[in-house]
C-alpha cells in the first residue's frame, strides 16, 4: 500500500544513545559504559540520592498534594530558590526585582525556551557555540529559529587545553547581538574551565561586541562540590552589570535526569521590564508544552528550602564530584604505571563528569570492539563508569588501543 509518509528518510542515530544501547544489548560480563552522562556509584549503579527518596516519601504521604496543572511558567518557590542557588540568595539583583526565574523542561527546556524568546522578542540571529560543545546545543537554537549558528574556538587538541586566544579572536570578530553560550562550570565533553582571569577577559570582549551571554548551568555543585564555586562566572557576569539567562538543569546535581526539572534564570537591567518579559514567555512555553511537571520541581523546592535537608543535599553532592575526582586519579595512575605512551596529566585536570581523553575514533572503535568498553567517537568518557573494579581493565584497554593504534601524539613522540 502507498503512503503520504514514504517521504520520510530515516534520520541518523543520536550517538550517545545508541551506544549506552549497544552497551545494554551486550552480553559480555566485563563490559564497561563511559558513554551517557549519569551518576554511577562505585559498583556502577545509578543512584537514587537518599535526600530525595526521603522527600519523595513525605510527598507520598501527603493528600493535600493533587494533580492539578501548574502554572505556565511552574512553582514560583521552585523558580525564586533556584534563582537564589545561582546567584546567591543575598545578590542585590534579587532584591531588586532584576531577576526572576522560569521553571522549565530540565537544562534542555531553558536552553530552548530562552533561545526561542530571543529570537522571537530581540530578533537575535546569531549563536555562537565552543568548538567543541555539547552536540545538542547547535540543534536547539536552530530549531529555536536561529539562522546563523557560529563557532568559537575553545579547544587545543595538541597542548589538550583550552584555545584561549582562539576564542577571544572569534569572540572579537562577533557581530553585536550575537548570543554566546558559555558553560557556568564543567565544559562538556572537554572538562576545563576558563580561569577566573579568563573569564574576566570574556566579559571584556562580551561588553565591547555587545553579545549576550547565555550561560548553560548543567553542573552546579556537581562539578567542584560547592555550589558557589561553581556558579562563580555566572556572577561574575551580572556583577559586572550584564543582562542574561541561565538555563539551569536539576539531572545531575540531584540525580533527577528523567524527571526533567530546570529553570531558567533572566537578568534584566530594569525591574519595571520583567512583568511583559515574563508574559512572553508565558506564550512561548504555552506554544511549546502548556506548562511544566510538578514532581521533580517539588523535590527540588522542599529541599533548598530547607536547611537540614539541604545541608543533607550538599554532602551527596560533595560525595558524588569527590568519587568523580578520585576516579579521574585512579585512571591515570594506572596509565603511569603501565607506561602508556602519551601524556595523561589533563585526566586529572578537567573537571566534572567527563574526560576528553584525546583517543581517536580508531583507538574508540578498538576499546568497543575488543574490550566491550562504549564511549564516544570524540574520546570522551563518562569518568563515573569507572569504578575499582574496572579502572585497571580500562587503563589496559586503553594501553593496548594506543600501542596497537598510535595517534597523532604518539606519532610525534617518536620523530
Ligand atoms: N547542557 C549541557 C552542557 C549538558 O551536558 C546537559 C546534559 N547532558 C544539558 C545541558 C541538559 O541536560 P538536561 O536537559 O537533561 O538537563
Amino acid at each position: 500500500m502507498t503512503s503520504r509518509f514514504q517521504v520520510v528518510e530515516q534520520g541518523p542515530p543520536i550517538e550517545v544513545f545508541q551506544k549506552n544501547k549497544l552497551f545494554i544489548d551486550d552480553s559480555f560480563q566485563n563490559k564497561v559504559n563511559l558513554t551517557i552522562g549519569a551518576y554511577r556509584d562505585e559498583n556502577g549503579k545509578p543512584w537514587v540520592l537518599p535526600v530525595v527518596r526521603k522527600v519523595e516519601k513525605q510527598m507520598a504521604a501527603d493528600e493535600t498534594l493533587l494533580h492539578e496543572y501548574l502554572p505556565v511558567l511552574g512553582l514560583d518557590q521552585f523558580s525564586n530558590a533556584s534563582v537564589s542557588m545561582l546567584l546567591g540568595e543575598d545578590n542585590p539583583v534579587i532584591a531588586s526585582g532584576r531577576a526572576f526565574g522560569v521553571q522549565v523542561l530540565s537544562g534542555t527546556g531553558g536552553l530552548r525556551v530562552g533561545a526561542e524568546f530571543l529570537r522571537r522578542h530581540l530578533n537575535y540571529n546569531t549563536f555562537y557555540y565552543s568548538q567543541p560543545t555539547w552536540e545538542n546545543h547547535h540543534l536547539v537554537f536552530v530549531r529555536a529559529g536561529f539562522e546563523n549558528p557560529r563557532t568559537y574556538r575553545y579547544w587545543n587538541a595538541k597542548t589538550r587545553t583550552i584555545d584561549f586566544d582562539g576564542m577571544v579572536e572569534d569572540l572579537r570578530a562577533a557581530p553585536e547581538n550575537s548570543v554566546v553560550l558559555l558553560h557556568a562550570c564543567a565544559h562538556n565533553p572537554t572538562g576545563i574551565d576558563p580561569t577566573h582571569e579568563q573569564w574576566e577577559k570574556i566579559a571584556d570582549v562580551c561588553e565591547e561586541r555587545k553579545l549576550f551571554p547565555f550561560f548553560d548551568s548543567a553542573y552546579q555543585g556537581f562539578a567542584s562540590g560547592d555550589l558557589d564555586r561553581d556558579a562563580w562566572a555566572v556572577r561574575y557576569f551580572v556583577q559586572r552589570g550584564f543582562e542574561l539567562v541561565c538555563a539551569q538543569s536539576y539531572a545531575k546535581n540531584f540525580g533527577l535526569y528523567n524527571e526533567r526539572v530546570g529553570n531558567l534564570a533572566v537578568v534584566v537591567a530594569d525591574a519595571a521590564l520583567a512583568p511583559a518579559m515574563k508574559s512572553q514567555l508565558t506564550w512561548v512555553v504555552r506554544a511549546g508544552y502548556s506548562n511544566p511537571p510538578a514532581h521533580g520541581a517539588r523535590i527540588v523546592a522542599t529541599v533548598l528550602s530547607d536547611k537540614q535537608l539541604f545541608d543533607q543535599w550538599r554532602e551527596h553532592i560533595k560525595m558524588m564530584s569527590s568519587r568523580v575526582i578520585q576516579m579521574r586519579e585512579a585512571l591515570r595512575a594506572e596509565l603511569i604505571k603501565l607506561g602508556t605512551p602519551g601524556t595523561w596529566d589533563h585526566i586529572v585536570k578537567q573537571i566534572g563528569l567527563f574526560s576528553y581523553t584525546g583517543l581517536t575514533p580508531r583507538q574508540v572503535q578498538h576499546l568497543i570492539e575488543q574490550y566491550h568498553i562504549y564511549l564516544l567517537n570524540s574520546g570522551r568518557i563518562n569518568i563515573c563508569g569507572l569504578n575499582p573494579g574496572n579502572v585497571r581493565y580500562v587503563a589496559e584497554a586503553i594501553h593496548d588501543a594506543v600501542v596497537k593504534f598510535p595517534g597523532d601524539d604518539e606519532v610525534y613522540a617518536k620523530l
